[in-house]
């Protein structure tokens, strides 16, 4: 009998080589499809049999723009290493070890590993740099090795790390959109991959393959979103610090909305992550909030503050907005002609309604007030009273007009709808007449004050601006727009344009002044309301305090929302804490959208100036060009030419204030002891502090009033300054008004 292998043998070993053979290429395929491979040479000169490969050829994906251009988010071209342990010669293998493991700052053995494998891929590091890359060619070429591999990939990248991440959202590791615009606009920016198909035959020889297919990949658009980077850089600051400062367990929330069109310039939510790795958890509060828990409680944990950090609390979380909703109450009594400015309402600090009484938010009640009274001091009693005169029929219609018993439709996925009475009977309208008892979002509560602002029409929010496509020039062509949608008139044009009037007076002289902007006219409401479904630790109740505003009140363009959620430092009121961080982000955020400012003569007294360079100028020039600036000075001295000056250069103080000059022997010299101005009024402090020869500065509200305290002062007290010095003092107008 023959001592060779029989024939069934043969043929089975052939059967399970062609099987084995077949696995292989499905499996190759796929691996082909999952990492993009253009550079498809390998499988040019080492196919395995005669085969037909389909290898698809990934599209690059298309950019997000801010509504300005600039890049939010971009497919930087990257690289991935792979080797073919199967094409590595044998001697080569501790080389090709080495080699990669010191460039890629891998482990040796692990690689070497690889390298002893009976296959044609195994992949190396994914998505490493230009620099890298180039780096391993020379490598190859200089040890003259086979199968070490390159292939073109590409990687996502968020320039500015968490900003306007849960606009964005972010992609999955196959560069597919997994949450914001990312997911949404996908179809869009993801493009069309393109296919190679070859026919190849021969092992292991060079050539030939008999013919070949090629479809170009077709890139991805890109999205230009209405979002301002700039616009939205001051909200996610100010938020930031306001959520800090007061401790807001929950996090925080804002949004800044052009009125007319519904665009979206700015929406933040906080905690927030970084698109770049956004399965880490960055946010400071959260990992000490960590930190509390054990190691195994903790993995938990982490999955929870996930989900927070991904959430986008403006459309994502409802919240009963408290008093920030009376302005939509106003608005339909005045439309409905119910009510009129003639009209006074007298609050004892409480009201009966059915079997219930209600409580005002003061105690000792507002007394007598007209109607624009009622409204600055935010008063319960007033605002359910005007509620019962509308009649809940009419309530819930308006209510209904209002967009807020709808999702507003924004581009943004996981919107959620509120939680409201369909029938509002006496309890609940004189609840819902300040804006308790029912739950929206915060979308929809500024898409609703935007309505009532902008001549009673009620818009699409939307973050979407148009879709690009980059030609070959590297031009941008818009190929789709999205026009503002006007989804009905709510209220008239006068209706809407007494609303803002009435709320103008709100931050002029009540309870939202912390919002008010020096030269800008602003209008807004505060809020505070109860969560009543959550207790804090201590079994207290925790609160959401908000201010809704808009400006300028005469020709409203831009509203802006901003939202503290559980705040636990001690203050809860809107008034106190939440209409501060409105008024510095307008105060950053207005000049810079061109609202000219319109100041009145005693702001243009307090209005900062920056303090000219005077230093090595002739005497006589050095006067004149602050006596051209309307700026009053002092000369020390008996010299011709400046040597000194107080303020410093480049410094602010107000136009007020006093320059320095010190000419000849004059210096000058520290000997003023700044004294304690925290918890003075505004106006002694400021009168105390131009005694004694120093400029004083107030920051906050200036419209304040007397009853105004200095709530920080910088320098601190008991530093030692010279003559002319700037003391900056910041006011915090909280007494009397609060909700
Ligand atoms: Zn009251």
């Amino acid at each position: 009998m023959g001592k060779g292998p029989s024939r069934s043998m043969v043929k089975r070993s052939t059967i399970m080589l062609g099987i084995f053979a077949a696995a292989l290429l499905v499996w190759m395929a796929g691996v082909l499809v999952k990492y993009q491979i253009v550079n498809y040479s390998y499988y040019q000169t080492r196919a395995i049999a005669q085969q037909t490969m389909d290898t698809t050829l990934a599209p690059n994906r298309g950019s997000i723009y801010s509504r300005n251009y600039t890049p939010l988010a971009i497919s930087a071209p990257v690289e991935t290493v792979y080797i073919a342990p199967n094409s590595i010669d044998e001697e080569d293998r501790r080389t090709v070890a080495e080699g990669l493991a010191s460039i890629l700052e891998m482990d040796e053995d692990a690689i070497y590993q690889k390298t002893l494998k009976k296959n044609y891929y195994e992949m190396i590091k994914r998505r490493i740099d230009a620099e890298v890359a180039d780096q391993i060619r020379e490598w190859i070429d200089e040890k003259d090795l086979e199968g070490v591999h390159l292939v073109e990939d590409t990687k996502r990248y968020y320039p500015y790390n968490s900003m306007a991440c849960h606009i964005l959202g972010f992609t999955g590791t196959d560069n597919v959109g997994l949450d914001g615009i990312e997911s949404i606009y996908n179809e869009y920016l993801q493009g069309t991959s393109g296919k190679l198909i070859t026919a190849k035959n021969a092992i292991g020889t060079e050539l030939p393959y008999e013919y070949e297919t090629y479809v170009a990949a077709e890139n991805g658009k890109n999205v230009v979103l209405t979002i301002d980077e700039t616009v939205q850089y001051y909200l996610e600051k100010h938020l930031q610090e306001a959520r800090l400062e007061q401790k807001c367990v929950e996090g925080a929330a804002g949004i800044v909305m052009n009125v007319k069109t519904g665009e979206i310039l700015a929406m933040a939510s906080l905690p927030n992550y970084d698109p770049n790795s956004y399965y880490t958890i960055t946010d400071q509060m959260a990992l000490e909030a960590l930190e509390e828990y054990e190691e195994e409680e903790r993995k938990e944990q982490e999955t929870a503050f996930r989900n927070k950090i991904w959430r986008n609390k403006c459309i994502v979380d409802t919240y009963m907005p408290g008093s920030t909703f009376k302005i939509v109450t106003l608005s339909m009594a005045l439309e409905e002609g119910l009510i009129s400015t003639n009209n006074t309402y007298s609050c004892p600090g409480y009201i009966r309604v059915a079997d219930r009484t209600i409580r005002c938010w003061k105690s000792g009640g507002h007394g007598h007030q007209t109607l624009a009274q009622a409204i600055q001091n935010s008063c319960n009693p007033a605002f359910i009273t005007i509620g019962a005169k509308v009649g809940a029929t009419n309530f819930y219609q308006y209510f209904k007009n209002f967009g807020l018993t709808e999702k507003t439709g924004v581009d943004l996925n996981g919107e959620a709808s509120g939680i409201w009475f369909s029938k509002f009977q006496e309890v609940e309208l004189a609840t819902a007449s300040f804006g308790q008892n029912f739950k929206i979002t915060p979308l929809q509560m500024i898409t609703a004050v935007a309505a009532a602002s902008n001549g009673g029409k009620l818009v699409t929010p939307h973050v979407v601006k148009e879709i690009t496509e980059t030609q070959e020039d590297g031009t941008e062509k818009v190929v789709k727009s999205f026009t503002p949608q006007v989804k009905r008139q709510i209220i008239s044009a006068e209706t809407s344009e007494l609303v803002c009037d009435l709320l103008e007076e709100v931050v002029t002289v009540g309870s939202g002044k912390n919002a008010y902007v020096k030269g800008y006219r602003v209008a807004g409401k505060t809020g505070t309301s109860e969560k009543i479904d959550v207790l804090n630790a201590t079994g207290d109740k925790y609160y959401i305090s908000s201010f809704i505003g808009f400006a300028p009140a005469d020709d409203p363009e831009y509203a802006i929302l901003v939202m503290l959620d559980s705040p636990s430092a001690g203050e809860i009121y809107g008034g106190i804490i939440a209409a501060p961080v409105a008024g510095d982000i307008l105060a950053d955020i207005l000049p810079y959208l061109s609202i000219q400012p319109q100041y009145t003569e005693e702001e243009l007294e307090t209005l900062d100036v920056s303090i000219p360079s005077l230093m090595e100028q002739p005497l006589d020039k050095a006067e004149a060009l602050l006596i051209d600036k309307e700026i009053k000075y002092k000369v020390k001295g008996n010299g011709d030419t400046v040597l000194d000056q107080m303020p410093q250069p480049g410094s602010t103080m107000p136009q007020s204030g006093t320059v320095i000059l010190y000419t000849g022997e004059a210096t000058p010299s520290k000997n003023i002891t700044v004294p304690n101005l925290v918890d003075y009024s505004v106006a002694g402090a400021s009168n105390h502090i131009a005694s004694m020869g120093l400029n004083v500065r107030v920051v906050g509200n200036s419209n304040a009033g007397s009853t105004a305290l200095v709530i920080s002062q910088s320098p601190e007290a008991g530093e030692v300054v010279a003559e002319g010095t700037v003391v900056t003092i910041r006011t915090n107008s909280s007494v009397g008004v609060q909700n």
